[in-house]
């Protein structure tokens, strides 16, 4: 019946494409795309040829309407974005709400996406969680101020999406602002010429530096957990310390 399936892609190795999203890509009568390029080559890949709607950033709403149009012709259409999962740092988010809206079931297909790829081989044994805050801001202060908000968040792994026109500038803040945090950088993960470095983040401005390869594609870093800082006694409210000061007293 009548169903938008938001059909995660791989994120660069095409055998990551689910047995799932193969089958279901079969099976619709159409496929949504940011790409049509792209969505297209895909279905070339799977010997498929399917009708393309293009829906992206700049007309997610009227892409919507053509979507709704088909469902609302019984048809059964499938969304992916240009790699990894729809809606994560990707169109697809205005897409499920105005199909919702209108009424009609959306499934989701799960599969790749650079931010679960990247923690997976992070090892980052301090975090009980993890943030995801796709891409920092590109305007020098408030990068600053946004990278030493996460920096500050303890137990917790703050992954962030960067694009490698900035990466050296990223990794130089990183250096000056938490020398002794360990950062994992996925480069190119899933692809031929991946790589997977953890070191403290100090370390990382002479790494990079040392190798040009080491600065080109696509970047996906883990932050990891700021340790659980031990509570100063001027941290605690005066009437815990008050009570403290009673239990104190007690002790031989
Ligand atoms: N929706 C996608 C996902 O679920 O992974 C993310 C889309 S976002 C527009 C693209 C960014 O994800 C890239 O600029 C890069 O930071 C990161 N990324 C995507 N593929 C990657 C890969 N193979 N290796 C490292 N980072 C990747």
């Amino acid at each position: 019946a009548a169903t938008l399936y938001l059909v995660a892609t791989p994120i660069g190795n095409l055998a990551d494409l689910s047995l799932r999203a193969i089958h279901l890509l079969g099976l619709v009568d159409a496929l949504a795309c940011e790409d049509t390029r792209q969505g297209g080559g895909l279905l070339r890949h799977l010997g498929l040829h399917k009708p393309l709607i293009a829906v992206h950033q700049h007309n997610e709403r009227e892409g919507s309407a053509a979507v709704i149009a088909r469902l609302a012709a019984g048809e059964r259409v499938a969304y992916a974005s240009d790699a990894g999962t729809p809606a994560i740092s990707d169109p697809g988010a205005v897409l499920v709400q105005q199909v919702v809206a209108a009424g009609y079931r959306v499934l989701p297909l799960p599969g790749p996406s650079a931010a679960a790829t990247v923690l997976s081989v992070a090892g980052d044994v301090a975090a009980t969680s993890f943030a995801f805050s796709g891409f920092l801001p590109t305007k020098a202060g408030e990068r600053r101020t946004a990278l030493q908000a996460l920096l500050a968040v303890e137990g917790q792994s703050q992954v962030v999406f960067e694009a490698p026109h900035r990466i050296i500038e990223l990794i130089a803040l990183l250096a000056e602002l938490a020398p002794e945090r360990r950062v994992t950088v996925g480069r190119e993960l899933t692809k031929q010429f991946e790589s997977i470095h953890t070191a403290e983040a100090g370390t990382l401005p002479a790494w990079l530096a040392a190798d040009a390869q080491r600065q080109r594609g696509e970047f996906v870093l883990v932050l990891h957990a700021r340790a659980p800082q031990a509570a100063a006694d001027d941290d605690l409210p005066a009437e815990a310390l008050r009570v403290l000061a009673l239990l104190a007293a007690e002790l031989p």
